[in-house]
């Protein structure tokens, strides 16, 4: 623990140079048109990494000219699909050949532990870029049986211009997962990145063209949301949305593309998902599932993120800040029959002791640094209302060092419905634990969330976990596992977590244009 503390205050040195910090626009990579640079932070320390270019309106215009034009007049949506996916095929190989310095870029900009960005982050990009690959040239229409003397098809066509919004947890994960599907529907892009975070995907992006992606296809623009985001979700000549974030911020988006051109939308926002564990659990299984499914992205690196790790596919929550607890879908609602109540929360606490928080870079740390010096006060704002609202502090509440946004794993019990910290979502390294009595009772509390986005049930009978899961209104639940997030398992929410869903078959949808084509038969 010492070390893990030293290492706090003496930040190792990143093994990393930043290369890109321009705008992504046409293939080149370019200032922003006002010549605006905006700073980006280490949270390990709070020092500036670099400069970014800060783009705003100007430059999503002439990121969506780019596009528009790729798309109208370029060789993308018109080469074949297998062309397509050659190229998805080599952009993997990429990843995975610069799978060190991306995963290093990404710890310094997010704080993420270095070993969870390069096994997960980068192992989870890899396999979704083969995945999408893999479907780019198995995308058809149909034909259809109508009455009368018809010929009828459907075609499915790419729907234009894409514009993708996406957040800090998972800065590279969330940029593949959301090109991935786009591309592979022969799609013309211009991603927003999260301010907080615009280093990788600008790497990202070059290994991209470098596997032969025409120029204009993905514009990479990095700036703030009022302005940045604002523009590229109001666009009348952007023909779809995607976006990954806050409840708040989706609702402004979905209001900005309903006032500008209508549209389409998938949101992927918030949760507070809850992790429910019965009498009849393996306790000592059920304990490190909730911690994980809660710190993860605060974190790291233990047993069930290990097992994930050897096939580097699952967990894109897990990758990334979710070791910090900044996961959207973290199990953060923990639901204990009261049975087991007890043994409970006697061993998620020693377990949460035992997390091992330090600089991202040393290699047997579970949990870094909140992303910035934002989420890091918000996350305390939590943990003191928690202790004000009279929610049990069992561990950990406060600051780490004296450096950079570290906090110490947190659990609090005895909580409440009607506590700030039972509703809100915190992002951080806080486990809030219930009781329970019964399932009927546990369900209805479960539900009780404008959140859906997943949940998790413990237990070793059948029944309970169909009655559980069935009565759960979330777009995942897992039962007796968490963040098994696989390129082919949709992913996404119900009520305020968010429209639509990603990953998997249903993810291609969101970038495909429907066209029924009806031919008069002459010799039926
Ligand atoms: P978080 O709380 O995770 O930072 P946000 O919803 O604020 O979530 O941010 C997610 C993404 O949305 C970021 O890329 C951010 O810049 C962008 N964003 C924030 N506000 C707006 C806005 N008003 N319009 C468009 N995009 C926005």
């Amino acid at each position: 623990a010492t070390a893990v503390a030293a290492s706090i205050e003496e930040p190792i040195t990143p093994p990393v140079k930043v290369k890109y910090t321009q705008l992504l626009i046409d293939g080149r990579f370019v200032d922003s048109a006002s010549g605006k640079k905006f700073k980006t932070y280490d949270p390990r320390t709070g020092d500036v990494i670099t400069e970014v270019a800060e783009g705003d309106a100007e430059d999503i215009n002439r990121a969506v000219s780019a596009a528009r034009k790729a798309f109208d007049e370029g060789p993308w949506p018109r080469m074949t699909a297998y062309e397509r996916s050659k190229i998805l095929l080599r952009f993997a190989d990429l990843l995975e050949q610069h799978t060190e310095e991306l995963a290093a870029l990404e710890s310094w900009d997010n704080g993420k532990p270095y070993e969870q960005a390069a096994k997960i982050e980068l192992g989870f990009s890899t396999r979704l870029a083969r995945y999408y690959a893999g479907w780019a040239d198995k995308i058809h229409g149909l034909t259809v049986p109508a009455d009368g003397a018809h010929h009828v098809q459907t075609l499915h066509e790419p729907i234009g211009v894409a514009g993708q919004i996406i957040p800090w947890n998972c800065p590279i994960l969330m940029f593949v997962w959301k090109v991935g599907p786009a591309l592979a529907c022969g799609n013309t892009i211009v991603v927003k990145t999260a301010e907080q975070t615009p280093l990788t995907a600008f790497s990202v992006a070059k290994l991209l063209h470098e596997a032969g992606l025409p120029d204009g296809v993905v514009n990479v623009v990095s700036g703030y949301g009022p302005t940045a985001g604002a523009a590229l979700a109001s666009h009348m000549n952007v023909d779809k949305l995607a976006f990954t974030g806050s409840t708040g911020t989706g609702k402004l988006i979905l209001e900005m593309a309903a006032k500008s051109n209508l549209k389409p939308v998938t949101l992927e926002l918030g949760g507070k998902s809850p992790f429910i564990v019965c009498k009849d659990a393996d306790i000592d299984d059920a304990v490190e599932q909730a911690h994980f499914a809660l710190f993860y992205n605060q974190s790291s690196s233990s047993n069930p993120c290990d097992l994930m790790m050897v096939d580097a596919i699952r967990c894109y929550e897990t990758s990334t800040s979710l070791s910090q607890g900044q996961a959207c879908c973290a199990g953060s609602r923990t639901y204990v029959h009261e049975s087991v109540y007890d043994e409970f929360v006697e061993k998620a606490k020693a377990r949460a002791i035992k997390r091992v928080v330090g600089d991202p870079f040393r290699k047997d740390v579970e949990q870094g640094p909140q992303v910035d010096s934002e989420q890091f006060e918000k996350v305390m704002r939590y943990i003191r209302s928690g202790v004000e609202s009279g929610a049990r502090l069992e561990t950990g509440g406060e600051r780490l060092g004296s450096k950079g946004y570290y906090i110490r794993p947190t659990v609090f019990s005895d909580v409440k419905e009607d506590m700030l910290i039972a509703q809100d979502e915190i992002f951080g390294p806080v486990q809030t634990i219930f009781k329970f009595k019964d399932l009927e009772e546990v369900a209805r509390k479960a539900n009780a969330s404008k959140y859906g986005l997943a949940a998790a049930v413990f237990t070793k009978d059948i029944d309970t976990a169909n009655t559980l899961s069935r009565a759960l209104r979330v777009g995942t639940v897992w039962v007796n596992c968490y963040h098994i997030v696989d390129a082919a398992i949709p992913f996404g929410g119900y009520k305020m977590s968010g429209h639509g869903r990603e990953k998997g078959i249903y993810s291609l949808n969101n970038y495909l244009q429907v066209k029924a084509v009806v031919t008069p038969l002459k010799n039926p």
